[in-house]
């Protein structure tokens, strides 16, 4: 599977993607790592006419960390400085887990937070070549008219894959978009639609520069938890990101969850409010985790059955909690 032709750009500003943008419209697509669109353009899932190469953006390559001000990271980060990062370890242990299990340590090096944000939806009908494609005769995201996950359906149901997203969900993070069109910020939840196909809010020319995290949620004890098939390289089939506050006397002051790869949109778990105040109580750990279920709804888009991807959901939702409510965190 070759690349098919392209012009490459490579901007060294900002403003200057965006002059780019302005007069190339959809013609072009922006390129950060590569580490997802290389695989999908050989796929022939995507054959943008120009690729924007944002890897020369150096200016958006920083992790900063200010006690009034939060935690600021530029998009084009590497998930490698992420993981390494001492600050984000001690202050964010959640995003700094979720980082560390993103694909292999060769990807984390090219790949950046950016794009990891802004990953396509995946399914096991879509990932593949054209040719195995072709056999089905494609699908409702590429080259087709029905989902075979879901016939009868008519929206995509392909999730979102990305590891950092349910560590920043529960973070309550907000990310900044620049475009021809000005600049805008917004929360993290919010960059997402639920279809497969639409997948992002976020317009094809506006480029997702900087992520922030309140300074409100620095220090909160926190964990990741992923299924995955071959434990150095894939893929989230499920993922559970858990953040907490704790009171002196040990009860939970405040908790929130995120979900990851078994829907089309990272999502947050409501039922982690239920958890506030209250001193640790299994009960109500399985409660919560019997609710993310509601929440998480894993179709046959994986490798993986849906049922087990739904079971794991409760058991990473419940030992996430015990070991934060319990452990000395
Ligand atoms: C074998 C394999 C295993 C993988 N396993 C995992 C995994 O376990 N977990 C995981 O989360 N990911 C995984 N990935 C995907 C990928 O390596 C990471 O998600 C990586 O962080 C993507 O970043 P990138 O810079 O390479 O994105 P790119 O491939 O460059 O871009 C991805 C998408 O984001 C857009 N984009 C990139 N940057 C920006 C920006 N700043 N503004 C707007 N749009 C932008 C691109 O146009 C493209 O649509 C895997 C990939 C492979 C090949
Ligand atoms: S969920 Fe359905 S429409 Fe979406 S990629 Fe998979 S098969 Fe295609």
């Amino acid at each position: 599977m070759s690349l098919p032709p392209f012009e490459l750009l490579r901007p060294d500003a900002v403003g200057s993607v965006v002059d780019l943008m302005r007069n190339l419209g959809s013609d072009a697509q922006f390129i950060a790592g590569g580490t997802d669109l290389v695989p999908s353009m050989k796929q022939g899932l995507f054959s943008p006419r120009v690729l924007i190469d944002l890897k020369g953006l150096r200016d958006l390559d920083f992790i900063r960390f200010d006690s009034d001000r939060g935690l600021e990271i530029g998009a084009l980060t590497t998930i490698s400085s992420l993981a390494d990062s001492a600050l984000v370890a001690r202050e964010f242990p959640v995003l700094h887990e979720a980082a560390k299990t993103v694909a292999s340590p060769l990807l984390r090096n090219m790949g950046t937070l950016g794009g990891n944000l802004c990953l396509d939806t995946r399914c096991l009908y879509y990932n593949q070549s054209e040719f195995w494609r072709g056999s089905l005769g494609g699908c409702i995201k590429k080259d087709g008219a029905i989902c075979h996950v879901a016939p009868g359906s008519e929206t995509c149901w392909a999730a979102f894959s990305g590891d950092t997203a349910p560590a920043l969900l529960a973070l309550q993070a907000t990310v900044e978009l620049v475009s021809p069109r000005g600049r805008r910020e917004i929360p993290l939840g919010e960059l997402y639609v639920n279809d497969g196909l639409v997948r992002l809010t976020k317009a094809a020319d506006e480029i997702l520069t900087a992520i922030r995290v309140p300074a409100a949620n620095a220090g909160w004890s926190g964990t990741y938890r992923k299924l995955r098939i071959r434990q150095s390289i894939d893929y989230p089939l499920a993922g559970v990101a858990v953040v907490m506050r704790k009171r002196a006397d040990g009860a939970c002051a405040e908790a929130r969850i995120g979900l990851t790869a078994v829907n089309p949109a990272p999502k947050l778990i409501a039922a982690a409010e239920r958890l506030s105040g209250q001193a640790y109580d299994a009960a109500l750990v399985d409660d919560v985790a019997r609710e993310s279920i509601r929440v998480g709804k894993p179709l046959k888009t994986s490798a993986s059955t849906m049922e087990y991807r739904r079971h794991m959901i409760q058991v990473f939702v419940r030992r996430a909690l015990t070991e934060l409510w319990r452990g000395k965190h």
